[in-house]
């Protein structure tokens, strides 16, 4: 599945490497192959606990991994103390939440740098998604 990433052109787009693009980027993919989802269409993205930098930078990765975008309204973020992820396919009825596990959570508090945060950034793209998320 990580081939199916396309890095180069999400940088490009939201402007440099960091963990929380890449966590969007794996998430949106994650949780489409789980329910079942398309991209772009019928389905529906709620992104909790991700409103300042560098957490927001979380909705531009799932924006490009799930297509669903602030232009065609089909995502929306609410203000949450702690990051969660909701995706609904609106054709089967399907939904999936995800959580990022507390460990990588604690890692990605104690980040210094632009250095520091785009190791992580490459390092998340290697490691397993249940290091990663706990899905619900
Ligand atoms: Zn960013």
């Amino acid at each position: 599945m990580q081939k199916t990433i396309n890095l180069k052109k999400a940088v490009e787009f939201h402007g440099h490497l960091g963990p929380y693009l890449v966590l969007g980027l794996l998430a949106g993919e994650l949780a489409l192959e789980e329910i079942g989802a398309h991209k772009y269409f019928d389905l529906k993205v709620l992104v909790y606990g991700a409103n300042a930098r560098p957490k927001s930078c979380l909705i531009d990765g799932l924006q490009l991994s799930t297509g669903a975008t602030y232009g065609k309204g089909n995502i929306q973020k609410y203000r949450a103390k702690t990051i969660k992820i909701l995706v609904s396919n609106k054709k089967n009825g399907k939904r999936i939440t995800l959580t990022i596990n507390k460990q990588l959570m604690n890692r990605l508090n104690r980040l210094k740098g632009h250095a520091e945060s785009e190791l992580l950034a490459k390092q998340l793209l290697k490691i397993s998604r249940d290091r990663i998320f706990t899905l619900s």
